[in-house]
């Protein structure tokens, strides 16, 4: 049996047309190598997985290539010996671990001498806003006056870190993560030659977990392929491997939420927690369906949904339940909640606590409401009409708290029911 190799590996780009997602990029260097117009220094940002490496090593085949045009031609030593796996002439240094000085000096040294075979010496230098200061000054004489037979491709995820006086001298590409469509798209063409099924709900869910990267998106793919039982990848198990919870249960949750159902919320919640999900899971996938819930309210078409068409009826049975001021409220405290997650270590109560809270917010009248009921209350035949602007300000601060009492006499679904909750239900 022979050693796996991974998706990602398999089917890194060979050419520049190959590569997904970076069009403008690949257009800028494809057009810079007809017109030798690149420079001897370049740098590639962005966040992890998008391309900045890919890119820096095809550029450096297709500068070594001896019949580059632009596209490495794939047929000539230098780019089957790239293929193979480098050259002698291409080094690749990772700054996180070459920081120092000495580091670089080595490169400077390395880079008087001409290259053993073809026209350039390249050195591609990953995450190099690691460099010291003193490394970065070092370097910095180097491209200022780079040997002709040297290119320096630079790539880092925090360009900031970069001094100015480096940045200055390098052509720089900013490359920004890929849209969930155009990495659907891709995952849709490598499962097709890989003989495997994949439905666009499957491709929806992988593309989302990747969030921008493609060889993330690869990674989720090659785990999904290998718990699959079969050729065909199924929602289901791609849900249970990405901890997605059961679509069923997320519904139930925002029905009890919408119905302001306190004790109903707490157990659906702590129900989802025991099928292994996280809450920060948990807490994202409650916000697809909040936004879900807000697109049918709004008739509006959402910009992606991973959630399922089938249940699409019972949340558009929801959105009589639930006003839109109070869906964006929800969104808002969720959205800040996750924040508030990721830096607790009891995620489980904290989920939990935040859910009552949204319970309360879901409860809350409209100020629009409040100001329409004050001023039909206070609009007495005897005394004449309440003006807008008293109605205003007094819903104004009903709905900060300080006269809670008054619109919850207006308004007495908004108050809670007391109910005592069960301590867990087993
Ligand atoms: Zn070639």
């Amino acid at each position: 049996m022979g050693i796996y190799v991974p998706l990602a590996t398999r089917y890194r780009p060979q050419r520049f047309a190959d590569v997904v997602g970076q069009d403008l990029a690949v257009k800028i260097i494809t057009r810079g190598m007809q017109k030798n117009r690149l420079g001897a220094a370049l740098l590639f940002s962005g966040t992890r997985g998008i391309g900045k490496t890919t890119l820096a090593r095809l550029l450096a085949k297709a500068f070594r290539c001896e019949h580059c045009d632009p596209e490495p031609c794939c047929q000539c030593d230098h780019c089957r010996e790239f293929s193979a796996g480098g050259q002698m002439d291409v080094v690749e240094i990772d700054a996180a671990s070459n920081t120092s000085v000495d580091d670089v000096r080595e490169i400077i040294e390395s880079c008087r001498y001409k290259p053993a075979t073809g026209k350039f010496k390249i050195f591609i230098i990953d995450e190099v806003h690691m460099l010291s200061k003193s490394a970065f000054n070092a370097l910095l004489k180097t491209l200022e006056e780079p040997p002709e037979h040297v290119k320096f491709l630079l790539a880092t995820t925090e360009t900031h870190k970069i001094p100015e006086t480096i940045l200055s001298r390098v052509l720089r590409f900013d490359l920004k993560p890929l849209d969930n469509t155009v990495v659907a798209q891709y995952l849709s063409s490598i499962c097709n030659r890989e003989n495997i099924s994949a439905d666009a709900e499957v491709l929806t869910l992988l593309a989302k977990a990747a969030n921008g990267s493609l060889r993330d998106g690869l990674s989720i793919l090659d785990q999904a392929i290998n718990m699959s039982d079969s050729n065909r990848l199924s929602a289901k198990d791609i849900k249970s491997l990405l901890e997605i919870s059961d679509d069923g249960d997320i519904l139930e949750l925002l029905t009890a939420l919408a119905a302001l159902d306190l004790k109903s919320v707490v157990e659906k919640y702590r129900k989802i927690v025991r099928s292994n999900v996280s809450p920060d899971k948990i807490a994202h996938r409650l916000l697809d369906y909040i936004y879900a819930v807000t697109c049918l309210k709004a008739h509006l078409e959402p910009l992606e949904t991973t959630v399922p068409a089938e249940v699409l009826p019972q949340l558009a049975s929801l959105t009589d339940k639930i006003s839109l001021s109070s869906l964006t409220r929800i969104w808002q405290m969720l959205l800040k909640g996750i924040d508030e997650l990721r830096i607790c270590d009891y995620q489980e109560t904290v989920l939990e606590m935040l859910l009552l809270r949204l319970v309360y917010a879901a409860g809350l009248p409209d100020i629009q409401d409040i100001v329409e009921n004050l001023t039909n209350a206070k609009s007495e035949p005897s005394t004449g009409k309440a003006s807008a602007s008293t109605a205003t300000a007094t819903a104004t601060a009903a709905a900060t708290g300080s006269v809670l009492d008054e619109a919850l006499k207006l308004f007495p679904q908004a108050k809670l029911a007391a109910t005592p909750l069960a301590a867990d239900t087993e």
